[in-house]
């Protein structure tokens, strides 16, 4: 490549041909005005000149034409007998072979010493475009740590130009400092001269420039050795990764909110890589598990929990891996006694996990359940206990009220009637304790799909009676599929409207409209009636059960509400409502949909 650029670099073979014949005619033209002083005298003394010159313009050819030229013209023109080859004595001969001779040894001289330099130009050349086409900054030094040269991207690097840094001490154009800070890093030269060796630059270097802005740099350098292999100098490599640095910071700062945000997390949280390894793990799994993270992360899932392995957790992971799908799970964990809500999400780094320790919930929710069954059995029990001899009393009494017929005087009828209504009303609130007690009792197995249409139907089938003595009005939109207990749902229906119809004003016909309307996975039901309304102050106590805003003059046992309460709750809804005195309420409440529910209306 190198000669090819030299040859390039050669001249046009017309024009050194050219010179080569023109140099001998401009030789003979200057013979013939030293013809009066030489006479016949060194006749080629001039075409050494002309051989020279043709030589020097196109190397040794055209050295060699002008020779044999100036030769010609020499023994043709200058040498007696003119106009002739032919010479008179001997030590013309000579001299003409002699001519030729030297003649071709200048050519062969000066063409050696123009290719020469050609080659050195050419390479010269190849070296600076080298140099210039690098990407990187170079700086090269001699021993002394003087800047010997520099290419354009060092220069736009340092803001120095060659010719101002050249012969300067390389410390005072490279200026390197610590990342963020004015602490000088050493430039490596130094250590390169003395060592002989590679030198890396430590990370995070930035280079201060000329005009005092700080450029984020890589950086290496290495000796340059002389043919002897000896240390001549150094060279500093250098590039901006203002961008790469850029990134890495984003990338840090990432990391690192990434980070916060787990360490703040009082879940615990393991990343566990593609091959099952644990990859990461928070602070709080560590004190969750009170095993320090160093001595999990790298190992095998299964191996640094061997009692996962075969219960429905092993399970839940793989399924969630396998079908790319977030499982959750209660998890009881065997070797600590602990249970575990488990999360386990996939991701293409691997299954993300996320721990809390429910045990002490667990333990409250058995603790709290046994209590629901005592109070329940009880409730039962009780409730039955008092139901036997209350009906004694109702039906003595009840016998007394008609033995005793229109006997007595008034005020005695009177109160026997207030002993019989308050017997009956000790039965409806026992009735009304069981069937409170009752809905604490719906279990998974019980819950279904819910046609709500034919719940509301058979709750009106329920209150005919008082839908006919009230003379009630119901309007009703289409009504959904919700997952739930069908005769709960029947229940809530019939308390609510049933409440509708009997807390109504005085002189206005009772009307009810029930709807509802879809938000995310739940139905949100409502039940309006046109009846006496409930005071703000009051709207808070109407769902604890007993509690009554009425008295006698209304029947009832205040457990109704408390009851659909339950209800809805019992199937992770829950209820409220909006009401003006004077003017009615709307009871809302929330309850799962179905699976596929919808309209039936569309
Ligand atoms: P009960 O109807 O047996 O008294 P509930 O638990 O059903 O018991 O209702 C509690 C109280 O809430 C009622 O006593 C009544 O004062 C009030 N209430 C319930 N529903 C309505 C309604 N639709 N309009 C006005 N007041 C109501």
């Amino acid at each position: 490549m190198e000669n090819r650029l030299a040859r390039s670099a050669a001249r046009n073979p017309w024009a050194t041909f050219g010179v080569a014949c023109a140099a001998p005619l401009i030789a003979l033209l200057l013979r013939v005005p030293l013809a009066g002083i030489l006479e016949d005298k060194a006749p080629h003394i001039t075409f050494f000149l002309a051989t020279a010159v043709a030589a020097t313009y196109g190397g040794v050819g055209p050295g060699l034409v002008a020779t044999v030229l100036g030769a010609l013209a020499g023994a043709y023109l200058v040498v007696r007998p003119y106009g002739s080859l032919r010479m008179n004595n001997t030590a013309d001969y000579i001299g003409f072979v002699l001519f030729l001779g030297i003649g071709g040894f200048i050519s062969y001289l000066v063409g050696r010493l123009i290719d020469a330099e050609r080659h050195e130009n050419a390479l010269r050349l190849l070296f600076q475009q080298t140099l210039v086409s690098v990407g990187d900054g170079l700086i090269s030094t001699d021993t002394e740590k003087r800047i010997r040269l520099m290419n354009p991207v060092a220069e736009q690097l340092t803001g120095w130009t060659e010719a101002e840094a050249k012969g300067r001490l390389v410390d005072e154009v490279f200026r390197i400092v610590r990342e963020n800070t004015d602490t000088p890093v050493e430039v490596p030269v130094d250590r390169i001269l003395k060592t002989g060796l590679v030198q890396g630059l430590a990370n995070h270097t930035e280079l201060i420039g000329r005009s005092g802005e700080r450029i984020p740099i890589d950086d290496s350098g290495a000796p340059i050795r002389d043919i002897a292999g000896r240390v001549a100098g150094a060279v500093l490599v250098f590039r901006n990764i203002a961008d790469r640095r850029r990134a890495e910071i984003e990338l840090e700062a990432a990391e690192r909110r990434a980070r916060t945000v787990l360490e703040s997390v009082s879940d615990g949280f393991l990343l566990i890589d593609p091959g099952w390894r644990i990859a990461e793990m928070n602070a709080a799994a560590e004190k969750m598990m009170n095993i320090p993270a160093s001595s999990l992360i790298g190992k095998s899932h299964w191996e640094a929990f061997p009692g996962t392995l075969g219960t429905p957790l092993e399970a839940a992971y793989r399924k969630a891996v396998a079908d790319n799908v977030p499982v959750h799970l209660e998890n009881y964990y065997e070797p600590w006694g602990r249970w575990f809500d488990v999360s386990a999400c996939p991701s293409t780094e691997g299954l993300a996990i996320y721990l809390r320790d429910i045990t002490e919930k667990k333990r409250a929710d058995a603790a709290l359940q046994r209590l629901n069954e005592d109070l329940k059995q009880f409730t039962f029990a009780a409730t039955h206990d008092i139901r036997e001899p209350l009906r004694m009393i109702t039906a003595y009494v009840q016998l007394l009220q008609r033995k005793l017929g229109d006997r007595v005087d008034p005020e005695m009828a009177e109160y026997v009637g207030y002993a019989v209504s308050g017997a009956h009303r000790i039965g409806r609130l026992i009735d009304g304790l069981l069937e409170f007690t009752r809905v604490g009792d719906i279990g998974e197995a019980a819950l279904t799909r819910v046609d709500t249409e034919g719940a509301l139907s058979d709750a009106l089938d329920a209150l005919q009676m008082a839908l006919h003595d009230e003379r009630g009005e119901i309007s009703r939109e289409a009504l959904p599929s919700v997952f739930g207990e069908p005769v709960r749902i029947v229940q809530l229906f019939q308390n609510l409207i049933g409440n509708a119809l009997k807390y109504r004003r005085s002189g206005v016909l009772p009307k009810v409209h029930v709807s509802a309307r879809r938000e995310g996975t739940h139905w949100i039901f409502s039940i309006e009636d046109n009846g006496i309304g409930i005071a703000p102050e009051h709207q808070g106590h109407i769902f604890i059960p007993f509690k009554r805003l009425h008295g006698s003059e209304i029947a009832g046992t205040g457990i109704g509400l408390a009851t659909c309460k339950r209800i809805v709750e019992r199937h992770g809804g829950r209820i409220w409502l909006t009401s003006k005195v004077g003017q009615g309420s709307t009871f809302y409440f929330s309850l799962p949909a179905a699976e596929e529910a919808s309209f039936a209306a569309q």
